[in-house]
């Protein structure tokens, strides 16, 4: 039965009120199955792994049967897409079966049309799902802070896109799934109420270290405006650190607990290439991976511009984004340090040997994962020519080699080469495998999807046996295209 799920629930943002969401039910999907499932985050909600089998929970997280307790909604945000304002958005195929005691929001992704759903018809596709599950949970591991997967079902009930697919639910979870378009949104259409209280919700839940700071004038908005963005900033390092583009910045895909959301058109870098370009849909390259932090914090401004009405003075909320400027490039650096074996100490030369080195990365299209696995191994072993190999510009490489190895916290290898390795992952969810893993699903088979959950689950760990999903693309990977079609 539902009620053996173990789920309580408290329903923080539905007592916000009616002005944040519409109640509705979910629209059943015909003959759901599974195709993936996350013991993890099953761990997380408190949800035996037995009853996440079941047909009960098959049911209810295809959103054919609602959970006891649970109280379905879908909210309400605006925001600005691709640097234009976009007027009212809202979760247009989300819904939210509500948070649980524990607190943790349990949403289900593709569950059918809301009033928010504009043109849409409420539905996500199989392929899309695959992506999303895969990489909530890869990136969970890599230590960069996202939205959670719980499951994907699936049903064979058609989803017209490009061609005709099937389609899916992903279970998403987090303790929140408020974003920067839900501010704009009460902001935009001069509602301050409901702008204080959504403002003052996220507060004392999320950030209740912001009612008692002396700084920003002792102003609690103005506090989470900078917390907010100084999160965004540490996001950003990460995913630059990483090699994630995100693909779709809109203001209403950024999470104001500064959670990576909305999985889309992402893709982790191949060859590093500053300025690629990963949504098909993107002609322009706003959202290409160099510009991802600037992105970012013209995002964090339209949020400042959000919540100005309550900060109440236009130089504190300015103040209150100043620190974006220097926590992007201190986390990025720290990142960088890691990924180099520097440990947690700055060095002076730091910047110099980071951009030197991503010159080099650059010049060549040098595959990123690749490199940095090799360049981890080779400072244990003293063997630098698999790392040379890769590098086109062999006298830049051997003069950044030579100052990188008189680095004093480089004197001892085996230990820098350990911790190297416990950042440089092996395992990286790449497009190709991802669509590997999305091929084998659409026949049935959802080993690979299960194979490449367990391998991204500990990246950086060995794994033998399975190089093959370590390797350079093939050739036909960089002719994948993904656009926001999902
Ligand atoms: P995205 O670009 O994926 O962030 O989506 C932008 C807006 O479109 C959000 O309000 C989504 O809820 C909505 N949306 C995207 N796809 C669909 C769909 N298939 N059905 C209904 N709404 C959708
Ligand atoms: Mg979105
Ligand atoms: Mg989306």
């Amino acid at each position: 039965a539902a009620s053996a799920s173990g789920l309580a629930w408290r329903h923080g943002f539905a007592g916000l009120g009616p002005a944040f969401f519409t109640e509705l039910q979910p629209t059943p999907l015909p003959s759901p199955h599974w195709v993936g499932a996350s013991a993890d985050v099953a761990g997380l909600l408190g949800i035996s792994e037995a009853w996440l089998r079941s047909d009960a929970a098959l049911q209810a997280f295809t959103g054919n049967t609602v959970l006891p307790g649970s109280r379905p909604l879908a909210s309400v945000y605006s925001g600005h897409q691709f640097g234009i304002w976009a007027g009212q958005l809202g979760d247009g195929r989300a819904i939210l079966l509500g948070e649980t005691a524990g607190g943790y929001e349990i949403q289900l992704k593709g569950a059918g049309r809301t009033p928010y759903s504009r043109m849409g018809d409420g539905r996500a596709v199989l392929r899309s799902s695959i992506r999303e599950f895969l990489c909530s949970e890869a990136m969970h591991a890599l230590g960069v802070p996202t939205t959670r997967a719980l499951c994907i079902t699936g049903s064979p009930a058609p989803v017209r896109r490009e061609e005709v697919e099937t389609a899916a639910v992903v279970t998403r979870v987090a303790p929140s799934f408020i974003r920067f378009g839900h501010f704009e949104h009460f902001s935009a259409n001069g509602m301050e109420a409901e702008l204080k209280a959504l403002a003052d919700y996220v507060i004392d839940r999320y950030y209740p270290e912001c009612r008692g700071r002396s700084e920003l004038a002792g102003n609690p908005y103005a506090a989470l405006l900078q917390a907010v963005s100084e999160r965004t900033a540490v996001l950003m390092a990460q995913w630059q650190a990483v090699g994630f583009c995100h693909g779709v910045m809109n203001t209403d895909n950024m999470s104001i607990l500064g959670l990576t959301i909305d999985y889309g058109p992402f893709q982790f870098l191949d060859s590093f290439v500053p300025g690629h370009v990963c949504n098909h849909s993107d002609t322009q390259g706003r959202y290409a991976y160099n510009r991802q932090p600037n992105v970012a914090y013209w995002n964090v401004f339209c949020l400042a511009q959000a919540l100005l009405p309550l900060i109440g003075d236009q130089e504190l909320a300015m103040a209150a984004l100043e620190s974006y400027k220097t926590v992007f490039p201190a986390e990025f650096m720290a990142r960088m340090r890691a990924k180099l074996g520097l440990g947690t100490v700055a060095g002076e030369g730091d910047a110099e040997l980071v951009d030197g080195l991503l010159v080099l990365l650059a010049k060549g299209g040098v595959d990123y994962p690749i490199f940095w696995r090799r360049l981890s191994h080779a400072v244990g072993t003293g063997e630098f020519e698999p790392v040379r190999g890769m590098v086109p510009d062999q006298e830049g490489w051997d003069a950044w080699l030579a100052t990188y190895l008189a680095e004093p916290r480089l004197a001892d290898r085996a230990r820098a080469s350990e911790a190297m390795l416990a950042v440089n992952p092996k395992f990286v969810l790449r497009n190709h495998l991802c669509e590997e893993a999305i091929r084998a699903a659409k026949l049935g088979d959802f080993s690979v999807l299960q194979t490449l959950q367990r391998l991204l689950a500990s990246p950086c760990e060995e794994h033998p046996g399975h190089d093959s999903y370590a390797a350079f693309p093939p050739a036909w990977a960089s002719t994948i295209e993904i656009s926001c079609s999902s």
